[in-house]
């Protein structure tokens, strides 16, 4: 039997029901700030990430899926998304009228790490990228966008870890420092060891325990922050903590990707081992230009769903709690009215299913119990005969015969009341 690629999970139902709930929670608060949506292709040229992400990052050097196509021009499936949704901003011009631009993404990004618990080498992102405006207040904003979708997912402990990596001035002569520190340094890992010369900022990512043991009395960009770049940080943090959010500062904290500027965050959650970070992003003011664009500071994030859908609590919000109702048919002429019904009842926005292979009513009632029916409409000879239909409402039992001509308005009824009671429940605040 042919299988899933290994790093490549298949998202079964009924686990979906909480990815979608993930996502309309995403997009109800990026509507709230002021976002809209863009879809972007999963295929770009190879040397978009290369140009952006830095060529000795893990992502580039040794974690894209890149092939040659048909015609001999490399191509890589997305590793990540802020490369790409910077490109389609300017090759359609939505940079152009000045202004903030605000817009997310969700989907699949590709890199070929080594599987384990929490990293997969296809995962999915829901991402935010900011344009145009290079005030502190914006980059505040992010952050605090982000975690009100945290929030709101009911994400329970939570740290945002968080530092300034300056502008390219004080990040030269940062890297200076670092580079002179590491120099005399022994024991470095292999890639360390050609990064301190190449680009020791990236020393700072490495995840060796020798190489962070190392780093312990490095000099910290803090140290070297210009006096614009360290306002700027400054009035990030002051933001954060007007608004109520608790931050720690981590001098060492890069990120895995070469471009950012000023403020990079992340946020991570016990409970996920070694791969702790649920979210990460920051500034990213010289992408633009790098990609031959114009001068356009931006800032934005990506969640890892996938990570932060392990930590969610299992919670009841995202159950599957569409009323349905299920039609036991016994015969072939009964089978073809409740056929007709089964239309009509979606026609009225009431999810409905019935069987398709004539089994006995035990059989059917069971189908009816494993699809957690609300109610179920059972016609037999008799019924139709009759011209009426037994419903079972399935929480209490009940049981009554209705009026082929009466049922659906009887069910949409039925529905309206139990999604009063449910916003009742749902308003009463829950036990201390
Ligand atoms: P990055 O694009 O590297 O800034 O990562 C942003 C977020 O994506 C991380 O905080 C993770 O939650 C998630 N992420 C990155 N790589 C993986 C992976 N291989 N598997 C699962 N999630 C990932």
């Amino acid at each position: 039997m042919i299988k899933a690629i290994r790093g490549m999970r298949d998202l079964l139902p009924p686990e979906t029901a909480r990815w979608q709930w993930v996502e309309q929670v995403a997009r109800e608060v990026f509507v709230l700030y002021g976002y809209r949506e863009i879809r972007l292709p999963l295929l770009e040229r190879t040397e978009l990430f290369a140009r952006s992400i830095g060529a000795d990052t893990d992502i580039v050097g040794k974690e894209m899926y890149s092939f040659t196509d048909r015609k001999g021009e490399s191509l890589t499936l997305r590793p990540e998304a802020t490369a790409s949704v910077l490109r389609a901003v300017l090759e359609n011009g939505l940079d152009k009228g000045g202004g903030v631009k605000k817009l997310y993404t969700l989907g699949p990004m590709f890199r070929y790490e080594r599987p384990q618990k929490g990293r997969y080498r296809q995962f999915y992102q829901i991402n935010c990228e900011a344009y145009g405006v290079e005030a502190p207040e914006l980059d505040a904003e992010v952050i605090l966008l982000l975690l009100n979708i945290l929030k709101r997912l009911q994400l329970g402990e939570m740290r945002l870890l968080i530092n300034s990596l300056g502008c390219p001035e004080c990040q030269v002569k940062f890297k200076a420092a670092l580079g002179l520190f590491l120099i005399s340094r022994e024991g470095l890992c292999e890639d360390c060891q050609r990064r301190r010369t190449t680009n020791p900022l990236r020393v700072l990512d490495c995840k060796s325990v020798h190489c962070k043991e190392i780093l312990k009395d490095a000099p910290v960009i803090r140290d070297y922050l210009c006096a614009d770049c360290a306002a700027h940080f400054a009035r990030v943090l002051e933001l954060l903590s007007r608004f109520g959010v608790a931050y720690e500062e981590q001098p060492r904290l890069v990120r895995g990707l070469d471009y950012y500027t000023r403020t990079a965050f992340e946020v991570v959650a016990p409970g996920l081992g070694a791969q702790d970070a649920v979210a990460g992003g920051g500034r990213y003011n010289g992408l633009s230009q790098e990609l031959g664009g114009p001068v356009l500071p931006a800032v934005g994030f990506a969640i890892g769903e996938d990570r932060l859908l392990e930590v969610l609590p299992r919670d009841p919000l995202c159950q599957d709690r569409e009323f349905k109702v299920f039609l036991a048919a016994l015969g072939g002429a009964a089978r073809d009215r409740a056929f007709a019904l089964l239309q009509e009842l979606r026609q009225h926005d009431i999810a409905a299913e019935m069987d398709l292979e004539g089994r006995s009513l035990k059989a059917q009632m069971s189908v009816a119990d494993r699809l957690r029916a609300d109610c179920v409409i059972i016609i037999g000879e008799k019924e139709l005969t009759d011209n009426k239909a037994q419903v079972r409402d399935m929480t209490d039992a009940h049981q009554q015969s209705i009026s082929f001509a009466g049922i659906v308005d009887h069910l949409v009824m039925v529905k309206e009341r139990r999604a009063n009671v449910e916003e009742i429940l749902n308003q009463t605040p829950a036990p201390r």
